[in-house]
Parts: structure tokens; sequence; C-alpha cells
């Protein structure tokens, strides 16, 4: 038996070697497409911005009267206006003359100054008065001053969020060089699972594992393909896995992995590649396999094994599964869902020995100051069939594999399941 956290490590080391015998493969694609994804190479500004000399206010661009400040009681004449999209075309403007001026307008070369249209005073339409004292160069958004052309704005191997569309769009990016999405193919085994809306014999349950799957991975930019139910036969599962191997880049199988009559998966994947032969100190998630599957061109296809039971497929899933997929996604390192620590709300009992994680209620609630502080109940029914606590959860808490007892109020580590985003 190997511990939890041993088993993530070799998953890494798993994975990290596959990484390194991929060539990245790449594809253009537009903005909203690129979402999510990672990219390819290195986007580099093909503007300054800003692109001129830009007024910051609204007001009065001016050439100042005198070359150290423009000061209250000053006269300027206005000879004309600078729009967004029209800019002051006129004649140069001369010391003691302003124009007319909105945000984002271009400063005519021949201006120094911009003064906000609060600091004057406009007579005769003509005449504007300073009122407020200003420095030479005062409202002015330089040109390059935050962009200069040519620079790196996003580097290869980062994430496209939506933060950085304001800064590629305005850039005039319309496309981005991307890493393609990694491929990931998960079927099911077991002649009890039936569809919905399938009648069900004696016997059969209808199949919730796939689902699943589809459920947690789906919000990720993954290629997912559900190969479906496979017949409990190992040719059928073996040329299922095989033509799995061939189209994907991770081959996921629910259940047939432990060690009964009808468990072929195990026996099936190591015909074709290499399995991992110890059992993880994880519970739920008794039993967990992973390796990978030989293609036909001599490249090979990681395998991740589930458990059938719904509870633990879905806690390898998430726990051990979803961290080291995202390694795979970012090319960088193992992002585990978010770790938070809580206070036990009542005491906790059970069998040590494995790493357990309970389903539980996290919540953010007062304590004796007021303050809010984290604190989580665990559910009382912890069998990995169980999935009326599963879908009331929002976190599993980690119980150290050596610890039996804790008593309510004591701190404890608890994986936030990666939707809930706010709590
Ligand atoms: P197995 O590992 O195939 O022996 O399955 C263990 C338990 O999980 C059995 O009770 C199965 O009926 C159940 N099970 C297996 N696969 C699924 C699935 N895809 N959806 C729901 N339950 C499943
Ligand atoms: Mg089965």
């Amino acid at each position: 038996m190997i511990s939890f956290s041993q088993a993530q490590e070799n998953l890494k080391a798993l994975f990290a070697s596959w990484l390194n015998e991929q060539t990245v493969q790449t594809e253009r694609v537009n903005l909203q497409q690129a979402l999510g994804r990672y990219l390819a190479s290195p986007v580099f500004a093909s503007l300054d911005l800003p692109r001129d000399n830009v007024s910051a206010m609204d007001g009065y661009a001016l050439s100042a009267l005198r070359p150290d400040a423009v000061t209250a009681g000053e006269e300027y004449t206005l000879i004309g206006e600078s729009r967004a999209g029209e800019p002051y075309a006129g004649i140069a403007l001369k010391a003691g003359e302003c124009v007319r001026i909105f945000t984002g307008a271009v400063v005519p070369k021949s201006a120094n100054t911009v003064v906000i249209q609060e600091d004057v005073s406009v007579s005769s339409g003509q005449a504007v008065v300073i009122n407020e004292a200003v420095r030479i160069g005062a409202n002015i958004r330089r040109q390059g001053e935050e962009i200069a052309a040519g620079i790196e704005i996003a580097s290869a191997g980062q994430q496209m969020t939506p933060n950085m569309v304001p800064l590629l769009a305005s850039q005039g990016v319309g496309e981005l060089e991307v890493v393609r999405m990694l491929r990931v193919a998960f079927l099911a085994t077991g002649d009890e699972l039936k569809a919905p809306g399938a009648t069900l014999g004696t016997g059969d349950i209808y199949e919730s594992n796939l689902a699943s799957i589809q459920a947690v991975l789906g919000s990720y930019r993954l290629e997912l393909q559900n190969l479906g139910v496979v017949e409990d036969t190992p040719a059928a599962i073996s040329a299922c896995l095989a033509r799995a191997a061939e189209s994907a880049d991770v081959v996921i199988s629910s259940g047939g992995v432990s060690v009964g009559d009808y468990d072929f998966v195990r026996q099936c994947v190591e015909s074709m590649g290499v399995l991992t032969d110890y059992k993880v100190a994880m519970k739920p998630g008794k039993p967990v396999c992973f390796g990978h599957i030989n293609r036909a061109d001599d490249g090979r296809a990681l395998f991740l094994g589930l458990p059938g039971n719904a509870v633990s497929s879905f806690v390898v899933l998430t726990e051990l599964y979803l961290p080291a997929l995202r390694y795979l996604m970012n090319g960088r390192n193992v992002t585990p869902n978010q770790q938070i620590t809580a206070t036990l709300k009542e005491d906790l009992k059970r069998r040590a020995g494995r790493l357990e994680f309970q389903r539980g209620v996290l919540s953010r609630e007062p304590n004796e100051s007021g303050l809010l502080v984290w604190r989580v109940s665990a559910f009382g029914g912890q069998d990995s069939h169980r999935v009326l606590g599963l879908a009331r959860a929002n976190c599993t808490i980690q119980i150290p594999a050596e610890v039996a007892e804790i008593p309510a109020g004591t701190e404890v580590t608890v994986s936030v399941f990666p939707w809930f985003e706010s709590l």
C-alpha cells in the first residue's frame, strides 16, 4: 500500500515523462475561443499605447504663455477642437492659443498642456480664462507611455483569461496561437449499467460515472469523448481501450478494476501497456490504478482507472486525477483544488489506516468575537456508494491516515470542490 501523496508523486512522474515525449501541437483560434487555453507563442505589441499623445480629461489643450507653468488669470484664445476620431487639423497653436479637447482625443503637437474644463471660465466664446494653475504637460497621456510597440505583452504557456482581452483586443489581436486541447476519452464497464429512460431489470442500475466524469471535466478546456458503456468481456474492453488510446491522450475507465471475476480492465491494460500494481491508501478510492496504453505508432496514451462505486469514482477523479490533469493542460505544475483550514463542528470517529476524504459542508460562520471563520461538518454516512451526502457537500475533509478520532473544535484541512468558487 502506498500513501496518497506518494500516489500523487507517481502520477506526476508518469505525466511528466509523457509530456516530455510529446511534440507540442498548436492551432490558431479567435480571441473568444482562446479563453481558458494556453498560448503556444508569445504575443508582441504591434502598437504604442497610447498611439499618440492624448488627453486624459475633457478641457482645453493649450500652448502655454510661459515656459514654467500655466497660471491663474491667463487668457487663451480658442481656435478649434480635437475630439475622439477627429483630431484638430488646423494650423499649429501659437503661445496663448488653445483648442477644445475631450478625453482620449489627440493632443495637437503644438499644444503642451491640457487644462480641465472645471478650472477655466469661457467668457466671450473665444476667450478661455484659467482659474487654477497647472504644471506644463498636465493631463496628457504620452504616446507609448504604457506600452511601446514591440514589447512582449503575453508569454508562451500563459493561460488566456478574460482580463487579458482589453489588452489584446486594443492591440488589434484577433487570433492567437494556442496549444491544442488535451483529448480525454472515457468509458465505463458493467453489464448492469443502463442509460436514463431504459427499463431496469433485476440488478440493473442507471449509469452515473460517465455522467459525472463529463460533468467534472466539462468545465475545463478539454476535448472529451464519451465512449459509453462497454460490455464486460476482455475482448470488448481491450478493443475499446485500443480505440480510445489511438484517438486520445488520456483514457479514463470506470469500474472493473477490483478483484471480482468480471473485473477485466486491469488485465486488459496490463496486456496493452503498463499499470500500477499497488494499492493507494485513500478512502474512498480503493481500488485505484493508472499507467499507460501503447499505441501502434510507438506513442502511448495515459490510462487512469476509476473505481466503479459512484462516490469513490467521483472522489478519485476530483481529488487525485483532476489536479494532475490540470498539470497536463498547463504543462507546468499540479494545481490542487483549493485547500482551506476549517474548524470541525462535531466530533468525528472512524477507522484509521487510509487518508480519508469525507464529504462535508463548509460555511463561514461568526465565532465568539463575531469574526467570520470557516467551519465544516461531515455527513454521518460516508460509505463509498452514498451519493446523497455527496450531492449536499461542497468540499471534502481530509483525515490523515493515522487519525481515528477528531474532537469538535479541531482545525482540519478541507478541499473545496472546484466549482464552488465563492462560498
Ligand atoms: P466494479 O468496480 O465494476 O465492481 O463496480 C463496483 C460497484 O460500482 C458496483 O456496484 C457497480 O454496479 C457500480 N458501478 C460500476 N460502474 C458504475 C457506473 N458507471 N455508474 C454507476 N455505478 C457503477
Ligand atoms: Mg463491474
